[in-house]
């Protein structure tokens, strides 16, 4: 079988393990059943911008063109630095209609593992997503807000006591530490002045997310495919936005967007 992809981040939903779906040109690959057996990704030296479709020799950051990078509301500030939200003031930063439908919806602050503990933001409605995007052991919702200016604000609070990066290489050799994450969740919501602790969230489920990974290696190493256009190898799993081949080489799909690559199998 052969599929053709311009790469971009894998969808996933919850089950037991996490499933996985890459987009192609024709459909999507269910991933997971790749798993277990060998794969060639070979990369066709072509690049498309996520946003604008247009082909480029290179892609400026995050799969977009430089244009699209510094033009895009899919790459305002907001996006990355959710306390720099601006719609509900009314004021646009690149596309206030954009803008407003994404920021004016109930966002959560979560606590996750994965590679250690981390604090993040995501809107409610897609936060287990985010958390398999990111190869989170668990996670638990800290608070819950009516916007993502809020919980950008809480954010900022909670990065001085917190990281808010997922550490890749733990999280892809699955040595995650153990954290408690309702006692952080506690520790932290009291970290909070009066006016950012009215939205702590009453949910404090604890969500556990499984993993289609048959091994994990024991060291890691990123594939770059500018330098190694052809992977060949067995594919042991799928963390994150990770495929984990044997012999410990991983490749970050979502880091790779925009790449047009085919694969076989
Ligand atoms: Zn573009």
């Amino acid at each position: 079988m052969e599929f053709v992809s311009n790469l971009s981040k894998m969808s996933s939903y919850v089950e037991e393990p996490v499933q996985y779906l890459l987009l192609t040109d024709h459909d999507f690959l269910k991933m997971n059943e790749l798993i277990g057996r060998e794969i060639k990704i070979e990369f066709q030296k072509e690049k498309y911008c996520i946003s604008c479709g247009n082909q480029f020799q290179d892609l400026y950051r995050m799969g977009f063109c430089k244009n699209c990078f510094y033009t895009s509301p899919e790459a305002g500030e907001s996006i990355i630095r959710p306390e720099l939200s601006k719609a509900h003031e009314g004021v646009e930063d690149r596309d206030l209609a954009f803008e407003k439908e994404y920021q004016l919806q109930p966002h959560v602050v979560y606590l996750a593992n994965s590679g250690g503990l981390k604090v993040g933001v995501t809107r409610d409605r897609q936060k287990t997503t985010r958390w398999t995007d990111q190869g989170a052991s668990q996670a638990i919702v800290l608070a819950l807000t009516t916007n993502r200016y809020e919980a950008g604000l809480i954010e900022v609070a909670l990065k001085e006591v917190v990281a808010d990066k997922t550490v890749w290489q733990k999280m892809l050799r699955n040595e995650d530490p153990e954290v408690d994450l309702i006692a952080e969740r506690k520790r932290l919501a009291g970290h909070l002045n009066e006016e950012l602790a009215r939205f702590v969230s009453d949910d404090t489920t604890l969500y556990n997310l499984k993993y289609p990974v048959k091994n994990y290696p024991a060291k890691v190493k990123g594939i770059n495919l500018d330098k190694n256009p052809e992977v060949q190898a067995i594919l042991q799993g799928i963390r994150g936005q990770y495929l984990i081949f044997e012999g410990g080489g991983v490749l970050n799909i979502r880091g790779h967007s925009g790449y047009r690559v085919k694969i076989s199998f």
